[in-house]
């Protein structure tokens, strides 16, 4: 779970993190309010949606008085802020951020993650702060520090100074570099976090340290023991298909094609839209309906696949193992019952009970394509879209 800027900043300040003067707005009028609350003649007003590389999709915007912060607010509010994060869809901007802006002499880069490796969370920190992670790895890898914690101590003073001075911070500013390198190390810990980011961590004009920049990620797993944390979460800001489906207990990922996959387990999942590929289709999605798929949750898997409008045909591969074959057939059976598709669907059962599964199938006397294995399946899916009527349309109306 992802939670925006001005989350990230109060949590960060309550661990001890120094962050600029600022307050949250819904609206322009809101926003100007703010700039004389938060005081100082110049702001940044900074749009809150999920995603890095606001800056230079223009959704941060320097102001020097109250007219300015209500126009650039007004220019921010309802915009769709594609970075190159977001994908072509973007993030729609519902809430606003307005800060003191801060005279900046130097920005670093400080990151927390799990690293899978070590099995540790490692600090990493560069001097090259303001470009993403990624652009510094590529354009200057040298200036990356890395610094694994040891989980049973925690990050250690002598640790943080270590990294403070290989960041090239003055004597002065290393007692701050450490608060702040251990602030967000606990913030880390202690709230089931899986990533936190300061990007800028700036040296201001007068020497010292500020958070500029803020983000910090969650282990949804976790959330059920953070219920401070798992309030934040903002679902104006999430793929509506994939909300859908975690408020149903689906793991579900939306996708570009038009093949739309409904898969017992995350293995087979990936292993069925690989094929799909393989045959010369593309996925829709990919949906793990989990290992218990009774025959409400396979009902709700087909209609969250059916609302994505771009389907052209549906692929259900179920690998009983735990389950049972029947009680899928059953599902499915009822799921076409109650809300009939207009696509073709493949069903591919294997594993407990597949042959009364596939006996309950066939008596049904529902149109289903039924294959043998995961490669004829993937086939016969192919061919199915391809001969789809929905599909012939579009290919001629776009010949
Ligand atoms: P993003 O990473 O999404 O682009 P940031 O919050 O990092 O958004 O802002 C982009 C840049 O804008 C920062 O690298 C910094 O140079 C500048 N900036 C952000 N906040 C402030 C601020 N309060 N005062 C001055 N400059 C700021
Ligand atoms: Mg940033």
């Amino acid at each position: 779970m992802d939670i925006h800027e001005y989350q990230a900043k109060e949590i960060l300040a309550g661990f001890g993190v120094p962050i600029p003067r600022g307050g949250l707005a819904y609206s322009p009028e809101q926003a100007a309010y703010r700039a004389r609350e938060v005081g100082g003649d110049k702001w940044v007003v900074k749009a809150q949606v999920h995603t890095g590389g606001r800056g230079q999709a223009g959704g941060v915007k320097m102001c020097t008085d109250e007219h300015e912060v209500l126009d650039a607010a007004n220019d921010l509010f309802g915009k769709r802020l594609v970075t190159h994060q977001t994908g072509a869809a973007g993030k729609v901007v519902y809430r606003v951020y307005v800060e003191g802006a801060v005279s900046i002499q130097k920005e670093i880069y400080l990151g927390f993650v799990l690293d899978r490796k070590t099995e540790r969370i490692m600090v990493v920190a560069s001097a090259d702060g303001g470009m993403e992670i990624e652009e510094i790895a590529e354009k200057r890898p040298g200036s990356i520090i890395r610094s694994v914690v040891e989980p049973a101590v925690g990050v250690q003073d002598f640790q943080a100074r270590e990294i403070a001075f290989q960041l090239g911070l003055e004597p002065s500013q290393i007692r701050q570099a450490v608060e702040v390198v251990k602030g967000c190390y606990m913030a880390f810990r202690d709230l089931d976090a899986t990533m936190v980011e300061i990007n800028p961590l700036v040296v201001t004009g007068d020497g010292s340290l500020l958070a500029l920049d803020a983000k910090m990620s969650f282990d949804d797993n976790a959330m059920f023991r953070r219920p401070d944390v798992s309030e934040l979460r903002d679902k104006s800001q999430e793929d509506a298909r994939e909300t859908q489906a975690a408020d149903r207990g689906l793991s579900y990922v939306g996708l570009e094609g038009n093949i739309g996959c409904i898969v017992n387990g995350a293995g087979l999942a990936m292993a069925t839209m690989d094929m799909i590929e393989l045959a010369g289709g593309s996925p829709a999605n990919f949906l793990d309906i989990g290992g218990g798929a009774t025959p409400e949750r396979v009902a709700k898997a087909f209609r969250l696949v059916m609302s994505d409008k771009k389907v052209e045909a549906i692929l259900v591969n179920i690998f009983a193992g735990i389950n049972r074959c029947d009680w899928v057939a059953e599902g499915i059976i009822q799921a076409l019952e109650n809300n009939p598709v207009d696509v073709p669907v493949i069903v591919r059962l294997a594993g407990t009970n597949v042959e009364e599964g596939r006996k309950i199938l066939s008596r049904s006397g529902l149109p289903v394509i039924r294959a043998a294995t995961l490669e004829e399946a993937a086939e016969r899916s192919v061919s199915a879209w391809r001969n789809n009527n929905k599909h012939n349309i579009k290919m001629v109306a776009s010949s």
